[in-house]
């Protein structure tokens, strides 16, 4: 992978962070299973099923103050193991939803992984060839973070793409051409030279193709991820190598490349598809008001010698200083469907 890219930018020239990023993600995810203990980094729901219930039971209200739509699908994008679809679709059953399931996914290694869950599920390249017709029923965990960034860099004369190069076999950014200041949000154009301002086009266009099935065909759509409320300048790329960060210019399509999603810039697309949006809310908020404590409190009922695991597993979603502040939960809902619960 680093030969080719190394190759690639020896004869075309610097890439932009958008393309190394993409690169090195769909080489990483197409031929491993990166979660678990044993793999690079851990998930939500991959540290309890009360993530994917409370998810499904959150959709399964949704439907039935919606009227019960009998034709509604699930649809979720990078399903991972299939974990979440597989507790969310279960929650749903026992509210008598059983949705037809769409796995939005690329990589070959976990659509296998997803189809020992959800062996009746269609997968689906991407979202463009999503059902219709029918109201959607959508979750991304730990998605959007995954899709590739652009980062534009403050000069003293004006911003420019941040390009990456190759100096002695090491991939380092270089400054690329100039990019127009209306690119820049107005209130962050006149940031000190050096500040980083990141964009993402390739999700702001998976959200306004999501937002705006909803708006045509009804359902709604939960967001959950790690960002900021506010687009705002710094430089998030980061990659996780065996539960630890590591240098995201080394060893591009071994260790996964993340950003933070800039939730502000998924809300304005969203909106101007005419899609209702609520939150975002910290994922540690909406998971109490949902009733995470309730469900501990009957999962550790049934099963006291797990209590301890529970509470923790409780804690790791929740608390400020683990998952519960720095991931974030946005929902976009049709006009004419109810409020959605949790905000
Ligand atoms: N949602 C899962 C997995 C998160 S990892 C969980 O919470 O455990 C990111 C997921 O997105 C993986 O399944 C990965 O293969 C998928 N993915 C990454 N880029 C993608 C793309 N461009 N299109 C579809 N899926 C993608």
């Amino acid at each position: 992978m680093s030969g080719r890219l190394t190759r690639l930018i020896a004869t075309a020239g610097p890439i932009s962070v958008a393309q190394y990023m993409a690169e090195a993600n769909a080489h990483y995810y197409a031929g491993r299973d990166p979660l678990g203990a044993e793999g690079d980094f851990t998930t939500a729901p991959e540290i309890s099923q009360m993530f994917g219930e409370l998810i499904g039971l959150w959709l399964a209200d949704l439907w039935m103050r919606a009227g019960r739509p009998a034709t509604a699908h699930y649809v979720e994008l990078g399903p991972g193991r299939g974990t979440l679809a597989a507790d969310a679709l279960r929650a749903m059953r026992s509210a008598g939803l059983q949705p037809p399931a769409n796995l939005v996914e690329t990589s070959p290694t976990l659509s296998e992984a997803q189809a020992e869950q959800v062996p009746a599920a269609r997968w689906h390249g991407d979202v463009t060839t999503l059902p219709d017709n029918v109201p959607l029923l959508i979750v991304a965990n730990e998605f959007f973070d995954a899709l590739p960034i652009h980062q534009l860099v403050a000069t003293k004369t004006g911003w420019r793409e941040r390009l990456v190069t190759v100096e002695e076999d090491r991939f380092v950014p270089a400054a690329g051409s100039p990019r127009p200041g209306k690119s820049v949000p107005e209130r962050l154009r006149h940031a000190t030279p050096g500040s980083i301002l990141e964009t993402s086009p390739a999700s702001v266009a998976v959200v306004r193709e999501l937002a705006r099935r909803i708006a045509a065909q009804g359902g709604a759509a939960l967001i959950v991820d790690y960002g900021h409320e506010r687009t705002g300048l710094g430089d998030t790329l980061q990659a996780v190598e065996r539960h630890a960060f590591a240098d995201p210019w080394q060893a591009p399509g071994t260790r996964d490349l993340t950003a933070h999603v800039d939730f502000e810039a998924l809300e304005d697309a969203a909106q101007a598809e005419g899609v209702r949006v609520s939150g975002p809310r910290d994922q540690g908020d909406w998971l109490k008001t949902m009733g995470i404590d309730l469900r501990a409190a009957s999962l550790t009922k049934a099963a006291p010698e797990s209590g301890a695991d529970i509470a923790a597993a409780r804690d790791r979603l929740v608390a400020p200083d683990q998952m519960g502040s720095l991931f974030k939960v946005m929902a976009l809902v049709a006009r004419g469907w109810p409020e959605p619960e949790g905000f």
